[in-house]
């Protein structure tokens, strides 16, 4: 893959966003540095003449951006999603540094598209949409001071995704020793995932949804660490099939066959 294939499969996808200024200066961050894909999820404002204005000549960004309703319906497809955040959370995913992110994240696009999330210019992402995505990336900066702009987040990142596709292309499937048994499973497959293993939690008594605790997040930031590939979701999902319809030892083994490349 070319290093333009490569940010092809990148999405920038901005949540809630209030300022049509910072729509347009997101757009422009991204097409100076070769990235294409904007995705405004609920946006709080138009994208109109002040988006047009700010994003100074990539008004073509703007007007292929896809509106979605939730963050689920932007990251449908994807293998791979990080939230930008400037406040790490008790109970988000994982937390890696910028450079420490983008060089897995970009080697991802070999098997999908990949995305980073960033927040609300007030209230930054909410724990759901953090818990939506496999890592947390935060951009170093002065502790007394550490919130970005949102267009200057979108523009750190979209850099470095370049430096990291131009210099050095990062490892694909192929080059490694070690050949992936199984692609990524998409964020929607794993989305499903979480709703089956709650309900099937629930109907255990392990789970009680009315006094639910922190057992979801926690959950979720477990196989967000373990980066859960197709076959190991279908593995799962089939483990829950079985606790809701036993029908006796015949379940065991067809979960695991290898799925067919
Ligand atoms: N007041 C908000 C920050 C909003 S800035 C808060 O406290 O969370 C808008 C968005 O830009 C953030 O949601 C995040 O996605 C991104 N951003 C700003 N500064 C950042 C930083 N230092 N590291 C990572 N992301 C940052």
């Amino acid at each position: 893959m070319t290093p333009q294939v490569i940010l092809d499969r990148v999405r920038i996808v901005l949540c809630r966003t209030s300022h049509p200024g910072n729509i347009g200066a997101a757009a422009r961050a991204m097409k100076t540095m070769g990235l294409s894909r904007l995705y405004l999820v609920q946006p709080l404002c138009a994208v109109d003449e002040v988006a047009t204005a700010r994003a100074a000549g990539a008004d073509d960004v703007l007007a292929e951006a896809a509106v979605c309703g939730s963050l689920a319906e932007a990251l449908a497809g994807c293998v791979h999603a990080a939230a930008l955040s400037a406040r790490l959370r008790d109970l988000g995913p994982v937390a890696v540094g910028v450079r420490e992110a983008v060089g897995p994240m970009l080697a991802q696009t070999a098997v999908g598209d990949v995305a980073l999330v960033f927040g609300n210019e007030t209230s930054g992402l909410s724990n759901e949409e953090l818990q939506c995505c496999q890592q947390a990336v935060t951009i170093p900066s002065n502790p007394a001071y550490s919130s970005l702009n949102l267009g200057a987040a979108v523009q750190v990142m979209a850099y470095e995704l370049r430096m990291a596709a131009y210099g050095g292309l990062p490892p694909g499937p192929a080059t490694q020793a070690t050949p992936f048994v199984s692609v990524p499973a998409a964020i929607d497959d794993i989305e499903r995932f979480y709703v089956h293993l709650e309900r099937v939690l629930a109907q255990t008594g392990f789970h009680d949804p009315a006094r639910p605790r922190r057992l979801m997040p926690k959950l979720r930031r477990l196989f967000a660490r373990a980066g859960l590939e197709k076959d190991e979701i279908n593995i799962l999902r089939g483990i829950l099939d079985s606790i809701e319809k036993p029908t006796g030892p015949k379940h065991r083994s067809q979960a695991v066959e290898p799925e067919e490349k």
